[in-house]
């Protein structure tokens, strides 16, 4: 952890799973003296309060930013635009902004268009890593010990407020690395992405089939662990295959011709195609996981 790092007012709009989770890690490494908190739902942001996860809230996103030294933007990627178009006339020329969004190019363009000259003060972040969860309820200070943050900084982005993040994610147990934004779309796409359209799309025709109830009856480990993760919150994930289209469906399409060769195998008893294909892909996860 970064001992040197601290935050006098830090504002979070969007206290949920990844917001909330940021607050708690930087309150136990004594990283920040107050937090304030920002969202549409009262009740949310009252819940955070009596968690003890924020100190103070409000509904009104403009007056949160005021004062604030760092602006943390933890919402869903099509709520971005209409943040930073709120927040813009209330910040101050110091004040650092970061978002954790999924997918880094739709979050960049949002920024330069409405941040304007204070776009420099901006830096793009996406912590690699959460959980199926969503809500300030499910938020611990732990989720980002030892797991990547990808920074993806544009060519003007001011170089103070880089290393700020960088060490607010130091604070949090993370480790940081920057990428290029177009780069870490295509990236995420095939490794967080498609995995996710996969579970969806499995659980959504298991569950239209008639006997599903039998299907779902009969599920063991396996279904469970290839599907966790579309128990995630559909708005998020709606967002995401919307912001990243492009890098998804190219990597949907490849994915899809790859699954048809394996089927077309097995239609004509081809054994060779799937043992090779299958000792492949155990060697490629074995490999990878160990
Ligand atoms: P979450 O738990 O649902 O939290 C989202 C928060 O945003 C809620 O507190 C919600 O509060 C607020 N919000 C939603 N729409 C808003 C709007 N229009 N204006 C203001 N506040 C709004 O979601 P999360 O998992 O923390 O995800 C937040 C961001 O992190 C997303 O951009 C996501 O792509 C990214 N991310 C998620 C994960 C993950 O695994 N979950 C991992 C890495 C990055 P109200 O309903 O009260 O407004």
């Amino acid at each position: 952890m970064s001992a040197s790092f601290h935050i006098g007012k830090l504002c979070i709009i969007g206290v949920g799973l990844i917001g909330g989770s940021v607050a708690r890690a930087l309150r136990e490494s004594n990283s920040v003296d107050s937090i304030v908190g920002a969202g549409r739902n009262q009740a949310n942001l009252q819940r955070a309060e009596a968690l003890g996860v924020i100190d103070a809230y409000t509904t009104d996103i403009g007056k949160a930013v005021e004062g604030a030294d760092l602006v943390l933007v933890a919402v869903p990627l099509g709520a971005m635009q209409s943040v930073f178009e709120q927040i813009k006339p209330h910040l101050s020329k110091k004040t650092i902004v970061t978002d954790v969004g999924s997918a880094k190019q739709s979050v960049i363009a949002a920024a330069q268009q409405n941040l304007d000259e204070l776009f420099p003060r901006f830096v793009p972040g996406h912590p690699i890593a959460g959980t199926e969860k969503s809500g300030v309820e499910a938020s611990f200070a732990e989720l980002f010990q030892h797991r990547r943050v990808i920074l993806t900084p544009a060519e003007t982005t001011d170089q103070s407020a880089l290393k700020t993040i960088e060490s607010l994610w130091l604070a949090c147990g993370a480790q940081v690395m920057k990428m290029d934004a177009v780069h870490h779309d295509a990236v995420l796409a095939a490794t967080s992405h498609l995995p996710h359209m996969l579970a969806y799309a499995l659980v959504d025709t298991l569950a239209r089939m008639d006997d599903s109830q039998e299907i779902f009856d009969y599920a063991a480990g396996g279904f469970r662990d290839f599907t966790r993760i579309a128990s995630s919150d559909p708005v998020m994930w709606h967002d995401i295959c919307l912001a990243n289209r492009e890098q998804l469906v190219k990597v949907i399409r490849a994915f899809s011709d790859d699954l048809h060769r394996l089927c077309d195998a097995m239609e004509q008893g081809d054994s060779a195609f799937i043992k090779t294909t299958f000792t492949r892909a155990k060697k490629a996860r074995d490999e990878f996981c160990g």
